[in-house]
């Protein structure tokens, strides 16, 4: 009988379980999905940095832009780290969004990429 009592305490077991079987039957479609998701919109900033003349001083970014960012957000994520050491950027993940996308390679303006509307949009010297 005391079998039964404490099989009352794991009546949530089955919904774990059945949370767990989903997640595993489903990671493997979600997973690409995501990984396509984010190369697709790598590729269309990449396209639209070939293209997209710098409002600041007129000069087209380049993929040499996306690289710069790509840097800058680096050396940006190593400085937050030194000076947060620990589990206190777990706790404020807000602040790790990103903003930089492209930094022009001529002039040092700033660029965000908004998916939705596939442009760059300029953001300020101290956004990341
Ligand atoms: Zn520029």
């Amino acid at each position: 009988m005391g079998f039964w009592k404490s099989a009352k305490n794991y009546s949530r077991g089955p919904a774990v379980i059945l949370a767990g079987l989903l997640l595993v039957v489903f990671l493997p479609v979600i997973l690409p999905i995501v990984a396509i998701d984010h190369w697709l919109s790598q590729r269309r900033m990449l396209a639209k940095a070939r293209v997209f003349a710098c409002p600041a001083c007129g000069a087209v970014i380049g993929v040499e832009a996306i690289r710069l960012a790509e840097e800058a957000w680096g050396s940006h994520m190593a400085e937050i780290h030194r000076k947060n050491p620990g589990s206190r950027i777990r706790r404020s993940p807000q602040r790790i969004v990103r903003h930089l996308h492209a930094i022009c390679p001529h002039c040092g303006a700033r660029y965000q990429f908004i998916k939705r509307e596939k442009a760059f949009a300029a953001i300020g010297p101290n956004s990341w």
